[in-house]
């Protein structure tokens, strides 16, 4: 996938439109289309990566940022005392169906483990 066919990128760059939560300079936050929770967040690097497999040494602290980021938002939306859930589908098996690095932010009802 290139970054220029991709719905993440559109999103990122404000060419197609999301319900916004969070952003900076290194990621944006915004509300799942067809949430699996009441709260389901998805936050995404501004830079186009494929998936988690395509990670490299390079982009550790973008990975970290990623991760702070949802602990942050879980903070200040107030559902970290209840608990969530983080989930980063990679490929095929993972379940991934956007090849733009995400990861997922539910909350606000019980989960299961290990997920289907
Ligand atoms: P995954 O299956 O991990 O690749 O997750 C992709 C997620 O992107 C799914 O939960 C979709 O509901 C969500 N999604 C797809 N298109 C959009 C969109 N335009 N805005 C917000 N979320 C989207
Ligand atoms: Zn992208």
């Amino acid at each position: 996938m290139s970054a220029r066919d991709c719905i993440f990128c559109k999103i990122a760059s404000g060419e197609i439109p999301a319900t916004r939560v969070y952003d900076d300079e290194v990621c944006i936050a915004f509300n799942d289309l067809n949430p699996e929770a009441p709260t389901h967040i998805l936050i995404v690097p501004r830079e186009h990566l494929d998936s988690l497999d395509h990670a490299d040494r390079d982009q550790k602290k973008m990975l970290g940022h990623l991760l702070y980021t949802a602990a942050q938002i879980a903070r200040e939306k107030h559902f970290a005392h209840d608990g969530y859930r983080v989930v980063i589908n990679t490929n095929a098996d993972g379940g991934q169906t956007i090849f733009h690095l995400h990861v997922h932010l539910l909350a606000g009802r019980p989960f299961t483990f290990p997920p289907g």
